[in-house]
């Protein structure tokens, strides 16, 4: 029965997804202080109920460390929630994220993937504030510490030197570090070791999860956007679905992007990539529509091997 109806129903997501952006629905791309957003589990789930969203899911970077609170703050809100993580992956000179939904945590595969990431992060975070130091004697590794606000369990990153130059009074804003001490082409970046896509998807899927490609669109976050046969080497491996309501994909991209939904039966999906008062981003501007969701909770148990 799951089987048809996945069929009929993703091929007219797909079909929709050329056309017009859901405006009712699940956000499934938000962070909180668990990774580089600047709000609380408990706020962002208050808030998504304030806006009347039909659920959201918590795709913390590189961890599921907000998932408990989550849970907790979903329940006394009576706000649906599916847990999530945004996992970075890397592959010809391309930065990939990919979202991971409702994977089992307790999957010893996919606590080793991430344990390495993190410990890559934090040495490759320590290297590049070593570098920022030697011209900026401001900023030490204290004053990163500073801006990381749930102490170990946050996944420290590029945003939180980027507050620390911002409380130095070095840049004026969050983007204006982005746009200069610490971009990639900045002489202080360091490149964010990272597993393949091709390894996320197979991690995620054998700890039983539903994995989506997450705006793959978007020109400004990579010079070169993956390509065609890197795209169908993930479905292939078994990704399950293509973030397609993103602000970052371009129109044409989105196009580009849902003519693989609808050639592989694939999931569309949408997201804020919400971090709270940090970026732009509104929480609930683009969703992903209910029967979607549906879907996407189902293949979990279709997907568990
Ligand atoms: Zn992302
Ligand atoms: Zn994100």
């Amino acid at each position: 029965m799951g089987g048809m109806l996945e069929n009929e129903d993703t091929k007219r997501l797909g079909k929709a997804g050329i056309e017009e952006a859901p405006v009712r629905g699940w956000d499934l791309h938000c962070h909180t202080r668990f990774s580089d957003g600047t709000k609380t589990p408990e706020e962002f789930i208050a808030e998504a109920r304030e806006l009347g969203l039909h659920g959201v899911a918590i795709t913390d970077h590189d961890t599921w460390n907000g998932w408990d609170r989550a849970v907790q703050a979903a329940r006394q809100y009576g706000m649906p929630l599916v847990r999530g993580t945004e996992i970075t992956a890397h592959v010809d000179h391309t930065s990939v994220h990919m979202l991971a939904y409702l994977y089992n945590p307790d999957d010893k595969g996919l606590a080793r993937m991430f344990a390495d990431t993190r410990a890559a992060r934090l040495a490759r975070v320590q290297e590049m504030v070593e570098r920022i130091s030697q011209d900026y004697p401001q900023i030490t590794w204290e004053s990163v510490r500073a801006q990381v606000r749930e102490g170990t369990q946050t996944t420290v990153g590029r945003p939180h030197i980027a507050d620390a130059l911002v409380a130095a009074g070095i840049c004026s804003s969050r983007s204006q570090a982005f746009a200069t001490i610490i971009a990639t082409t900045s002489k202080y970046y360091i490149h964010v070791p990272s597993p393949t896509p091709v390894q996320v998807v197979q991690t995620v899927k054998r700890a039983g999860g539903v994995v989506v490609l997450a705006h793959a669109g978007d020109r400004s976050r990579n010079k070169y956007l993956l390509s065609d046969d890197r795209i169908i080497e993930l479905i292939d491996a078994g990704l399950d679905g293509i973030e397609i309501w993103h602000r970052g994909n371009d129109p044409d991209q989105r196009v580009r992007l849902a003519e693989f939904v609808q050639r592989y039966g694939l999931l569309a999906t949408g997201g804020s990539d919400w971090h709270g008062a940090g970026k732009p981003n509104l929480l609930g501007e683009n969703l992903t529509p209910d029967a979607t969701v549906k879907l996407l909770c189902e293949g979990r148990f279709l997907s568990v091997v």
